[in-house]
């Protein structure tokens, strides 16, 4: 007799249900990877700073998007970004700085005002890009100058595995 309901836990092995939360075995998590879909080991987890949603990575598969290529130089010194400790930490980094010069933003990235709205980072515009969504804009209407909508940007890597979304064209 097989039960279709269950599956094994990604942690311990224990069968649980295929809708559970929490395993009651080893009380690890059960969340799925947004970009490959498979579940995530709790070690693995990658979860966005500050989301709380059920939005989580392995951090491999996000991890991959943030290697920075060899062709991508500091603007000021022109250090090999990739070949500095900014590449170790630049998913989890405050300090974005080349560590070479300090130039404050050899990436491109807008930490604040260009975060994806999926998985919560910045978007390094050297090397990666940035779409928009049909599905997910802010609309304000009590602007001075009158109403006006924000589209929320994502990372196309992200975007396209983002429940709902619906890539705007460039
Ligand atoms: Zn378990
Ligand atoms: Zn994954
Ligand atoms: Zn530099
Ligand atoms: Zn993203």
């Amino acid at each position: 007799m097989t039960n279709t309901g269950t599956t094994p836990c990604v942690n311990c092995g224990h069968f649980i249900s295929k809708n559970a939360q929490k395993c009651p075995k080893c009380s690890g998590e059960c969340v799925s990877c947004l970009l490959c879909k498979q579940p995530i080991k709790t070690k693995e987890v990658y979860r966005p700073h500050g989301r709380n949603d059920g939005y989580a990575f392995h951090k491999n598969c996000l991890g991959f998007h943030f290697l920075i290529p060899p062709s991508v130089a500091c603007p000021d010194c022109g250090v090999e970004l990739s070949s500095t400790k900014l590449q170790g930490s630049l998913l989890k980094a405050t300090d974005i700085s080349c560590p070479d010069c300090g130039s404050p933003d050899p990436l491109g990235g807008r930490r604040v005002t260009c975060s994806c709205y999926a998985c919560g980072c910045p978007v390094f515009t050297a090397f990666q890009t940035a779409r928009k969504s049909y599905n997910h804009s802010s609309y304000y209407e009590n602007c001075p100058s009158g109403p006006v909508t924000n589209y929320h940007p994502f990372h196309d890597f992200c975007l396209a595995s983002y429940p709902g979304a619906t890539p705007m064209p460039d």
